[in-house]
Parts: structure tokens; C-alpha cells; sequence
């Protein structure tokens, strides 16, 4: 915790430095704790290894989000977009009016702002993506109903 306070400080600091003087930030890796995807926003199990934080220099927020077969986000929008990179296992996405579609490693996905979608694991593999999530007046997604089995699975 006391690492924590001490990275966000740096980051801050950092942030708040004039241009010519500033240093590179290395965040390391296990200063950052992970999270339980909450269960009002996703179905089964999540874990969310928050990468970096929105600030004055970066517009966006980063994150690696791992479910588990079967689990999945909420249907939700994305005020300024997200960007999604899928970093292990298989996945799906979907966005409100449109097919299910089958993501892999290696994958980039946009989702324009405003679109109503939801991304998860497959039924039979867990997956794993980076989330890049642009801000827009402080905030990054809008959260809607849960997506039921039958959407899930159709
Ligand atoms: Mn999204």
C-alpha cells in the first residue's frame, strides 16, 4: 500500500512537472493490487490488474482484464471508445443489433463512443484483453443491465 501511495505520488509529481524536466515512470509490475470484477457489472468470475490511470497527460485509462469461461462484462458504452487487445484465450464480443463475434490473441477491437456492447470469455475458455478506455469529462463507461444466458449463449 505504502509502494502504492508512493507510485501515485511519482505520477503526480510527474504530471505536475514542467515538460523539459521531466524523467520516464516505470509503474513495476506487483505495485499495482488486483481487483474482483464487481458483480453489479460483470457475470462470473473477473479480475481486473489496473495498468494505469487516467491523468493530465494521458486521456485514457489502462487495464488487463481476465474472465473465466463464461464470464462477462455488462452491456455498457464507452463515452470517448475503448480499445481492446486481446492478450490470451478466447473470447466474444457483441455489440446491441449486431452478431456475436469470436476474438483471439493479437486482436484489436474498437468500439466507437456511444455503442451499446458487452465483451467476455467464451463459454469454453477463459480470455484476457488490455482495455484502453478513453475519458470524457471524468468519466469512461456507462453501465447498463447484465447480459442474460440466453444472449450469452446465442
Ligand atoms: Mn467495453
Amino acid at each position: 500500500m505504502k509502494r502504492l501511495v508512493a507510485v501515485t505520488l511519482a505520477l503526480a509529481l510527474a504530471g505536475a512537472a514542467q515538460a523539459s524536466a521531466e524523467s520516464m515512470v516505470i509503474s513495476p509490475n506487483g505495485s499495482r493490487p488486483s481487483a474482483k470484477g464487481p458483480d453489479q457489472y460483470f457475470t462470473g468470475s473477473v479480475v481486473v490488474d489496473p495498468l494505469y490511470p487516467a491523468n493530465d497527460q494521458t486521456s485514457s485509462s489502462g487495464g488487463l482484464v481476465t474472465f473465466e469461461p463464461g464470464a462477462r462484462s455488462a452491456w455498457h458504452t464507452h463515452p470517448a471508445g475503448q480499445i481492446l487487445i486481446v492478450t490470451t484465450g478466447i473470447g466474444w464480443v457483441q455489440e446491441e443489433g449486431g452478431a456475436k463475434r469470436e476474438i483471439r490473441p493479437g486482436d484489436v477491437i474498437w468500439t466507437p463512443p456511444g455503442v451499446k456492447h458487452w465483451h467476455g470469455a467464451t463459454a469454453g475458455n477463459g480470455m484476457s484483453h488490455i482495455a484502453v478506455t478513453n475519458m470524457a469529462g471524468g468519466k469512461n463507461v456507462e453501465w447498463m443491465e447484465k447480459v442474460t444466458d440466453d444472449q450469452y449463449l446465442r
